[in-house]
């Protein structure tokens, strides 16, 4: 079977990507291992989503729901839901399998990658004491409870500021479970501001920044977590150690970029990002192969999801049809102050190019710069800068001259 464009995921990222390549007359096939189309956002009931893309306030099923109709009256694309992607090659043929399709194995003049992201687990933290029941990560009780209708627990300590663990302090606080702390390694939140305001300082939940837990305690079931303050080294003091009595641990430490399908297949990864090294187009190094979403990067609002994915998708379109031309390439650099940017490469031409990048910080009064070939081709005073809150700056392409390197002044 040939599809111009095959688009691996079926979360927001994987249907704005069929979306945009379709309206380019393209053939798409679109493989999502879940029953339905719609990603983790099928869970996240809240509202808060659509603002920037819908200029409205949706939940995140309400959000998943209108890309998905559009995606089931597209007559372009083909949807294989159930359908695991077992492997893609570095020539864009995707083999997957379905309880009811069976092995399915299809040739794509393009492939855009949506798989989305993971949450770090216990064991990746090595979280020491005892393996009692009560202990999940966040997003598997956001699972539990939205989706499936179980209670996870009466009273809860939330390690990790993370936007999940947020949004479950509010979430449990409404089921009727007492969220007693939540504990953050670092100095500041890594959720957005927001999530702090409306879901801790709202429901008066405490929250102690540089702190992390020492161990659990619990024979069947979690009874106590024991914590301590951390030094600058990021290690506890051990002499600063207390307890809270909890019957239900959360962790909210992190998403990793679901990429263990390209493994080994030559793509260029960002060890920053743990998602591929990407141009302004949201290409791989491997030509032919995009990426968007959270498996590129862990993004914080699913409307820069939804923008990002319709960019690769509508690229992954002019590739299959040997249309996608640009101009000189520029590397992007990181300077003082950025941790990562997002794309690495732009290209010179006419037009804007919008850059994503999160600070290796928080900054306050600080002036960020972009420059390229000595000139400063961006310049804004913030007040604030935080690694929680992904920040875009646009570039003139016709000012990019060599590289473009962005950092705080
Ligand atoms: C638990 C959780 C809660 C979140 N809450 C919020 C929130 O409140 N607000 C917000 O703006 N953002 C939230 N986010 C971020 C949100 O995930 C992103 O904004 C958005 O959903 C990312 O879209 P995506 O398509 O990249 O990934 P996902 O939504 O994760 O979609 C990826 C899809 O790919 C599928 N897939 C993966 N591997 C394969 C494979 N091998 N074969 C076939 N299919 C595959 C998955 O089943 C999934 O449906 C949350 C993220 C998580 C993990």
């Amino acid at each position: 079977m040939y599809f111009n464009v095959a688009v691996i995921g079926g979360g927001p990222a994987g249907m704005a990507a069929a979306l945009a390549a379709e309206k380019k007359g393209c053939s798409v096939v679109v493989f999502e291992r879940d029953k339905r189309l719609g990603g983790i956002l099928n869970q996240c009931i809240h509202n808060g989503f659509g603002l920037h893309y819908f200029k409205e306030e949706l939940t995140g099923p309400e959000y998943a729901a209108r890309f998905a109709e559009r995606v089931k009256n597209a007559p372009g694309i083909t949807v294989y839901d159930e359908a695991m992607v077992l492997s893609v090659t570095p020539e864009r043929t995707v083999t997957a399998l379905s309880p009811y399709a069976g092995l399915i194995t299809v040739e794509a003049g393009a492939t855009v990658l949506a798989m989305g992201c993971r949450e770090r687990t216990a064991g990746a933290i090595a979280l020491t004491g005892t393996r009692p029941v009560g202990i999940y990560t966040a997003g598997t009780a956001q699972r539990l409870i939205n989706v499936d209708g179980y209670s996870v627990g009466k009273e809860a300590v939330i390690l990790g500021s993370g936007d999940i663990g947020l949004i479950m302090a509010r979430r449990m606080t409404f089921e009727g479970v007492r969220v007693k702390l939540v504990l953050e390694l670092m100095p500041y939140s890594s959720g957005l501001k927001r999530n702090i305001v409306q879901c801790l300082d709202d429901f008066e939940i405490p929250i102690l920044y540089g702190h992390t837990i020492t161990r659990v305690e619990g024979a069947e079931r979690l009874r106590r977590i024991y914590y301590a303050e951390v030094g600058e080294d990021i290690r506890p003091k051990p002499e600063t150690e207390k307890y809270v009595d909890c019957d239900t641990l959360l962790l909210s430490v992190g998403l990793i970029p679901e990429n263990d399908l390209i493994n080994g297949i030559g793509i260029k990864m960002n060890p920053l990002t743990s998602g591929a090294v990407a141009d302004e187009y949201r290409q791989t190094s491997v030509p032919g192969i995009f990426a968007a979403g959270n498996v590129l990067h862990v993004h914080d609002l699913v409307d820069n999801v939804s923008a990002e994915a319709e960019l690769a998708g509508s690229a992954a379109a002019d590739y299959a049809k040997g249309v996608l031309s640009h101009g000189e390439a520029c590397a992007v650099k990181v300077g003082a102050g950025v941790r990562y940017t997002v794309p690495q490469t732009v290209y010179r031409g006419t037009g804007k190019v919008d850059v994503y990048f999160r600070t290796d910080g928080v900054y306050k009064n600080k002036t960020l710069k972009a420059e390229s070939g000595g000139e400063t081709v961006f310049s804004k005073h913030r007040l604030i800068l935080t690694p929680g809150e992904m920040e875009r700056i646009e570039i003139d392409k016709s000012k990019l001259k060599d590289s473009l390197t962005l950092r705080l002044e």
